[in-house]
């Protein structure tokens, strides 16, 4: 450890107990779900907004590193503390502070998992919609942190959507809040946007105000199983057109299935080369027509079955293959990059096909799936390390396919390490340098989360 770090004073902000300095516990807390990964000079465990403050203060005085971190879930790399100092886990402040039924609005900390939120608030007979597949373990702060989209995105929006306001700490140490519990405020330039999707480079989000829905008295699931991975994603776009808004449309190739099938030892798709998931909310009479209406549209698009769910237990084993991907693809190949695409929703035949020409090019293993309902597709390349120069190639023909379309080369999980070196390519050199000048303005010594983004 540098001796510039004031461990004895960071030691009185957080407690013995929450400050960690040996290797063992510094290695849990060096790496997120990229397999990135590179260990912090020290660990604090901070219980407040004033303790934050006093840490980042310390950063200031002797210029250390201070890095944000929640669950580590992250696929850009957010959270790996690249150039060391100090992971700041905001793990104790996971407290859900208040949830107003009378104004629909919940208070919450930072480090309150993503599904222990909707659990409380769904008792009560309240929503909130933001599902990030990780929603099991990852945090309402790192959501805020990458704006963190999911299943339901395609209905309901992503994080930003529902942010209301926030308290935060400035890299000086200044303690803001932004936003309001009034629905409307433009009062100033909005902050509240200005950190949402900032990943932990802009401030460290230790309150955080949120906007809840009813509940949907109803939820209808069905899956769909192509011979061809064209009619799953012609399938997408009919249903949109149908003027149906589905509160998830996740699209699941052949690849992914086997994947699956081998890790889940199941056959869930009889060797379809596509599955798609579609779930309706509404009143159970309106989610049992719209359910109804996409069965028919899913089987004129060439389904060669279709599955209702008829129960909660058949819902949960279908929702067991989507979310089982991830992990699945784990032991694939030695490597594997998962990009996080987005197109126009109209553009998902199209850029498929695209990608499936670029890896028959290079000879790669590229697996599709995700939010394709909202034109989110995560691109997984699986390889061993002697192909990393195709894979490079392989990314930026990708990347250039998606700009191409209109579309974006992070749609949900952010630029974090991973990503840095292509975001010149969708933003451009002014947009760049201006986000440049915002940080510099934010962080004049450079000391929040350095090496992400740009
Ligand atoms: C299996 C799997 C499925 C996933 N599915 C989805 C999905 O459907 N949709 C989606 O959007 N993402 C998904 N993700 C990615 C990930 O879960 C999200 O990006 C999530 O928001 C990260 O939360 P976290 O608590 O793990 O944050 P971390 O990984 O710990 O941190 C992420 C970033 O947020 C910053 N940060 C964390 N807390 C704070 C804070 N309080 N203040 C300021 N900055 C902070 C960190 O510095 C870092 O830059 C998935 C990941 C996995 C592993």
């Amino acid at each position: 450890m540098p001796e510039t770090l004031p461990v004895r004073e960071l030691r009185r902000i957080v407690g013995a107990g929450n400050l960690f300095t040996a290797p063992e516990e510094l290695v849990a807390y060096s790496y997120d779900a990229t397999r990135a990964e590179s260990l912090p000079w020290a660990v604090a465990r901070p219980a407040s907004a004033v303790e934050v403050a006093a840490i980042l203060q310390l950063a200031n005085r002797d210029g250390f590193p201070v890095v944000p971190r929640g669950a580590g879930t992250g696929m850009s790399g957010g959270s790996v503390p690249v150039q060391g100092g100090v992971a700041l886990s905001l793990e104790r402040m996971d407290r859900i502070v208040e949830i107003d039924e009378e104004n629909l609005l919940a208070v919450v900390q930072p480090g309150v998992v993503t599904g222990d939120l909707h659990r409380e608030v769904e008792a009560r007979g309240l929503f909130y919609p933001p599902d990030p597949a990780s929603s099991q373990f990852c945090t309402i702060g790192g959501n805020v942190a990458e704006n963190a989209g999911g299943l339901r995105a395609v209905k309901y929006g992503v994080t930003k959507d529902y942010v209301l306001g926030l308290e935060v700490v400035l890299p000086t140490g200044a303690i803001i809040r932004t936003g309001s519990r009034a629905l409307k405020s433009v009062a100033g330039y909005d902050l509240t946007r200005l950190m949402v999707g900032s990943e932990g480079t802009l401030g460290v989000v230790t309150e955080i105000l949120l906007r809840l829905l009813p509940l949907p008295e109803a939820v209808r699931t069905a899956a769909a199983f192509y011979r061809d991975m064209e009619d799953a994603a012609g399938a997408v776009s009919r249903i949109l057109k149908a003027r149906i808004m589905p509160r998830t449309l996740e699209f699941v190739d052949g690849e992914a299935l086997r994947a699956v099938e081998r890790y889940l030892k199941q056959d869930i798709s009889s060797g379809a080369a596509a599955m798609l998931l579609v779930e309706v909310d509404g009143t159970t009479q309106s989610a049992e027509q719209e359910i109804g209406l996409i069965a028919t549209i899913l089987r004129e698009a060439g389904a060669i079955r279709v599955e209702q769910a008829k129960d909660e237990e058949a819902r949960e084993r279908l929702w067991k293959a989507r979310k089982s991907i991830s992990p699945s693809l784990a032991g694939v190949r030695a490597r594997k990059v998962s990009e996080d695409i987005a197109v126009p929703r109209s553009r998902i035949p199209g850029i498929l096909g695209e990608i499936r020409g670029i890896a028959q090019k290079h000879d790669l293993l590229i697996v599709n799936f995700g939010h394709a309902g909202d034109g989110n597709i995560h691109t997984n390349i699986l390889f061993d390390d002697q192909d990393s120069a195709k894979v490079e190639a392989a990314v930026k023909e990708i990347f250039t396919a998606v700009l191409r379309m209109g579309g974006s080369i992070s749609g949900e999980h952010g630029i974090g390490l991973s990503k840095a070196a292509y975001l010149p390519m969708e933003v451009g050199p002014e947009a760049l340098a201006a986000m440049k000048r915002i940080k510099a303005a934010l962080d004049p010594r450079g000391i929040l989360n350095p090496g992400k983004i740009f």
